[in-house]
């Protein structure tokens, strides 16, 4: 769902917004990004979370310095929610801002991108982790101050720049990549059940590509977590910041997401549940969505890529129940509330092809390692873990079977 924002009005866009205008990737670019951070303006509000404003701070000092720019910091605060929107259009008014730029993770810059927006101002992401794609996509979520997911806003167009350098996103904790992958695979287990049939042109390619980036990070991920800063890690660093971005923009708000997203923003409703990542939850919300098509449609399918997912989570490290989210001890009517409010009218939820009800939808979430009777076509879908291989070639079977 979208929401129009307060001090705009409404928001339709009939532009497509698929990708920022310019990205820079590499190795320390950021002390080469003077001179185009120049073209946007002389005085730059640098918006980020306390730790990527400290990481960052070093970076852009002679790079600011040498090209005479004049900026302000803000922390974006508890969340990117409306109280703290108003304070930065603040922040941006006093130190009259002529550009923003967004610091860190993805409630970081989805606060700058849609300050930027309110304050028809042109907008710089640096990601300092690879959780989410948010440097890359028009979108924002807005939460409240407590951290529950309000709405989200489309925005007319993706960030101006987006600059990716490895050597920050590699300051970052290896559980914010993990969670990076689990939301990027989302796109896949999403996009074919809402999607699948579109005969859009931009839609048919989002969903294959959200096939190829699931092959990618199945096949790439454990070695990638083993070699921080290897180019097998920068491969899959692209794939969850610049990739699932760029399938996000393609396939615009009609192929984004379904049951996995919509019991992440339910979960977001538990005050126990705010030490785990985005894509943690997402990652847990796929295995829910999965177990939804199994126990409603009798989808087989389902069943083999909820197998095949369990043990890739195992050795990457993505949580597989609620246990592992910090809810094993939560009371049955906080986890009513989750389901309720992933059930809501407006939830994206009820893009699957099926009716899901509060209920039906408890018992998918306690259910996500139910065991499996699996018939041995079924068994013959495990991918084989191998970062040599062409991934288009060597999950072709799978991907027959599951689309
Ligand atoms: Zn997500």
């Amino acid at each position: 769902m979208s929401h129009s924002i307060p001090t705009t009005g409404l928001l339709t866009f009939p532009t497509l917004a698929i990708a920022p205008a310019q990205v820079m990737r590499g190795v320390q670019i950021l002390q080469d990004a003077g001179p185009i951070l120049a073209r946007y303006g002389q005085r730059p509000l640098i918006v980020g979370g306390d730790r990527s404003l400290e990481i960052i701070r070093p970076r852009l000092l002679s790079v600011m310095e040498q090209q005479g720019l004049v900026s302000a910091e803000i922390s974006y605060g508890q969340d990117c929610s409306e109280q703290s929107l108003g304070r930065m259009r603040q922040a941006a008014a006093t130190h009259t801002a002529d550009f923003i730029m967004g610091v860190g993770g993805g409630k970081a810059l989805d606060a700058a991108k849609l300050l930027a927006y309110q304050c028809n101002l042109p907008i710089v992401t640096i990601p300092t982790t690879a959780a989410t794609c948010a440097a890359w996509t028009a979108l924002s979520n807005v939460y409240t101050e407590t951290g529950a997911f309000q709405y989200d806003v489309g925005l007319p167009h993706c960030p101006n720049l987006l600059l990716l350098d490895y050597e920050v996103i590699a300051t970052a904790p290896t559980r914010t990549l993990v969670a990076g992958i689990g939301d990027a695979l989302a796109k896949w287990y999403e996009a074919s059940v809402s999607s699948g049939h579109s005969q859009q042109t931009l839609i048919i390619a989002a969903v294959q590509q959200a096939r190829v980036l699931r092959d990618i990070l199945l096949q790439k991920s454990v070695e990638a977590i083993d070699r921080p800063g290897s180019t097998v890690w920068q491969e899959v660093v692209d794939a969850t910041v610049l990739m699932a971005g760029a399938i996000g923009g393609m396939g615009g708000a009609q192929c984004r997401t379904v049951a996995a997203h919509a019991v992440h923003n339910g979960l977001t409703h538990l005050s126990q549940v705010h030490s785990s990542l985005h894509g943690e939850k997402v990652a847990y919300g796929i295995l829910v969505q999965l177990r939804l098509e199994e126990l409603l449609q009798g989808s087989q399918l389902a069943v083999s890529a909820r197998q095949q997912l369990i043990e890739f989570y195992q050795t990457i490290g993505l949580p597989l129940t609620l246990k592992d989210l910090g809810l094993g001890s939560v009371s049955l009517d906080a986890l009513e509330k989750a389901a309720e409010v992933a059930c809501s009218p407006e939830s994206d939820i009820h893009r699957l092809p099926f009716a899901v009800t509060p209920v039906q939808l408890l018992s998918a979430m306690v259910s996500t390692t139910a065991t499996f009777e699996l018939n041995t076509a079924a068994k013959s879908f495990n991918v084989k873990l191998n970062s040599s291989g062409n991934p288009g070639e060597l999950n072709a079977p799978i991907a027959e079977e599951l689309a």
